[in-house]
């Protein structure tokens, strides 16, 4: 007997139908006001068969479909994910995997999803013994009832701060693993920043979105990341407002992951912002300059999105903006692939040696200001 499941963390689909190995169903919106892509369930029961599932709600345009060109992210346990060159992908809204006889139970995901299990996996490894650990603390209690996490690492008697954080939108998770590795770099590596400054890691702005695995983006009545103005509605943003008032904020980097796939999509960019549009020109020539010395994910300037075109409106009171008018010498969104242009290129491992190497080009660029 097979079951489709979503009661865990991350948990999104809404089962429409199983007929015979033909599984229909789509990505639950929710409370988003315009068509998304999120998606994560599991199957039970289905060892030793060969399923096809049939996605029914696609969006608008090219791309629209729910099934990347790689095929979605697999899992056992719904905390270890990748790609896997098992799936089937037959098209954007279709896959077939073939169930070992011992895999009673399977994951698969939109992309390659980061759970609070994932935050607690780097707490316990690395970040608890680090001797770089100042605290770990709670920010503020979430709207629904959850304690928002935050730690802070570095020098606890440096005045000046860098602020990283993730999940804004809360079904963007390449982005989490990309930030682990900006973090592990700081306490693990020699750098010009630990020693001189308080570094303040938020892994999670929507908690709630990311552990009842909403899309998060453009929820009613705005999201997390429309929410920097002067009446913010979420809790996590007027707590994160408390806690950096009269900071001293040298680097303030929000960790985002783009649309679909294709163009820019692609692409590891910049969506640039008006204030500090300069800043931003300069930093990611630093940045591609720094990932030609390394064998992982590159980058090119030429597909950063200048402030003010399209979607990328500077006035829009958003977390990287939000970093800026708090005083931050340097503030930046950066956008992670879900994908990439080619296969494996955005497994988790490769996430974190990327943000390994932001904390590196943003070393060399800092030394320059
Ligand atoms: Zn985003």
């Amino acid at each position: 007997m097979i079951t489709i499941r979503t009661d865990y963390p991350g948990g999104n689909i809404r089962l429409h139908r199983i007929v015979g190995d033909d599984v229909y169903l789509e990505q639950d919106i929710r409370d988003t006001t315009t068509w998304w892509f999120y998606w994560n369930f599991r199957v039970d029961g289905a060892e030793g068969r060969k399923l096809t599932f049939h996605f029914t709600n696609r969006g608008v345009g090219e791309p629209s479909g729910v099934v990347a060109p790689f095929g979605p992210g697999v899992s056992d346990d719904g905390i270890h994910w990748d790609f896997s060159k098992r799936i089937e992908r037959i098209s954007d809204m279709e896959f077939a995997y073939g169930f070992r006889t011992d895999e009673k139970v399977k994951y698969f995901s939109f992309a390659l999803p980061y759970q609070l299990a994932n935050f607690e996996i780097f707490w316990e490894s690395t970040l608890k013994t680090s001797k770089w650990l100042i605290k770990r603390d709670v920010l503020c209690v979430s709207e629904r009832g959850r304690d928002i996490p935050y730690v802070v690492l570095g020098n606890p008697h440096a005045k000046k701060v860098i602020v990283l954080s993730a999940r804004n939108h809360a079904c963007e998770s390449n982005a989490s693993y990309a930030l682990e590795g900006t973090v592990n770099w700081l306490i693990n590596e020699p750098n010009d920043f630990i020693d001189t400054h308080r570094i303040i890691y938020l892994p999670f702005a929507d908690l709630d979105g990311v552990e009842d695995g909403d899309q998060g983006k453009n929820r009613f009545p705005h999201d997390h990341n429309r929410d920097y103005t002067d009446v913010p509605i979420y809790e996590y943003v007027r707590a994160l407002y408390r806690l950096l008032d009269g900071e001293e904020i040298d680097i303030g980097i929000d960790y985002h992951c783009p649309w679909l796939w294709g163009g820019e999509n692609d692409q590891f960019y910049i969506p640039r912002k008006a204030e500090v549009e300069q800043k931003q020109i300069v930093f990611s020539q630093v940045l591609a300059d720094e990932l030609k010395k390394h064998d992982g994910i590159q980058h090119d300037p030429k597909f950063d999105i200048p402030a003010n075109l399209g979607w990328n409106l500077s006035s829009h009171p958003m977390c990287a903006n939000y970093y800026v008018k708090a005083g931050a010498k340097f503030a930046v969104g950066l956008e992670f692939p879900y994908f990439g242009t080619f296969f494996r290129d955005y497994c988790p491992e490769r996430l974190r040696e990327l943000g390994a190497n932001v904390g590196r080009a943003l070393e060399t660029y800092f030394a320059t200001l």
